[in-house]
């Protein structure tokens, strides 16, 4: 709720902050338990800072993140720590996430034997359970993580991940490293462990094909701020926001009689240090009216559940 993350990014000659990058200001969203929700925008949005800001790897700067009612931001670390297996991640790059010097089995039962999650005597057995949901054969139990390709080695993060009972996974990219032929079977392990224990996924991605193949909910995010949400078919079959239109208008149609209106964005993204004032689409916009440039729009609900920020929807 009211998410906010800032970066300080200039200081006077005592060290107090004097200029800030606003890389999530003021972003809200709920994730019902069992749901994805998808967060997509082009690199700098602020999507993986949300994620960070969730799991406390970034202390927030204002806002709260409930957690089955909790306050993550108010937890002491001791609290936290107890809580930690409940919420994980999974990051982008199953290359340098996994260390070189430990085999698959100690990746996956390190972390199970710090948070007693079963008796050690039970430790390998659970552990080649883990594989075994993870599509990891047995035998991988004695290797190590050089000897796999980029897909296994995302196969063994998430074990890793799981081995912990969490409800709640921010998956940050997690395909966007692997060949296009490897990333439905990420995928689609992803949904079937969803299916099974009924998972929480955040689920950060600038792929569009792949956040619409997952998510039930998704946000758009521009320069720190979310944009547009919606149920997942309001957003793909109806966008509202023009920078939600101009993203999915770059995805190629694989369907040749399906025409979509090519909308190209003028200039580069702004600085997220010096966004522009009013709306900070409004540099790039199509539809930028005199408002747009003083003022910013709000976040409103437009129809059930599909909220935009635009002063073109009153
Ligand atoms: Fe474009 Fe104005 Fe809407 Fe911003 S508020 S997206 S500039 S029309």
């Amino acid at each position: 709720q009211h998410l906010k993350k800032y970066f300080t990014i200039g200081t006077d000659l005592f060290g107090h902050p004097t200029q800030y990058l606003k890389a999530v200001d003021d972003v809200s969203f709920d994730i019902p338990q069992g749901t994805t929700m998808g967060l997509v925008g082009e690199s700098g949005c602020g999507k993986t800072t949300i994620g960070r800001t969730i799991l406390r790897l970034h202390e927030l700067t204002d806002g709260k993140v409930l957690f089955n009612g909790q306050d993550l931001a108010k937890l002491s670390k001791r609290k936290l720590r107890n809580l930690r297996p409940q919420i994980q991640i999974i990051f982008q790059d199953p290359y340098s996430s996994l260390s070189p010097r430990l085999t698959v089995g100690s990746i996956i039962g390190e972390a199970v034997s710090a948070h007693n999650i079963v008796p050690k005597s039970a430790l390998k057995e659970y552990v080649l359970r883990v594989m075994k949901d993870c599509g990891l054969q047995p035998h991988y139990y004695e290797r190590y993580p050089h000897e796999f390709s980029g897909g296994q080695r995302q196969r063994i993060c998430i074990a890793r991940a799981i081995a912990l009972r969490p409800r709640f996974i921010v998956c940050d990219e997690p395909v966007s490293a692997l060949d296009v032929s490897i990333q439905a079977q990420i995928i689609n392990l992803l949904k079937d462990l969803q299916d099974k224990y009924d998972y929480t996924y955040l689920f950060i991605s600038h792929d569009l094909s792949v956040v619409e193949h997952i998510s039930d909910a998704v946000g758009v995010m521009y320069l720190g701020n979310m944009v547009e949400y919606g149920a997942n078919e309001d957003i793909f079959n109806n966008p509202l926001h023009p920078y939600t239109k101009a993203l999915f208008s770059a995805v190629p149609m694989p369907d040749p009689t399906v025409k979509m209106k090519r909308v190209i964005l003028q200039g580069d993204l702004p600085s997220p240090a010096n966004p522009p004032k009013g709306c900070k689409f409004c540099t790039r916009c199509p539809e930028c009216m005199e408002i747009c440039k003083t003022q910013a729009p709000e976040f409103k609900e437009i129809t059930e559940g599909h909220k935009v920020a635009c002063h073109l929807y009153k």
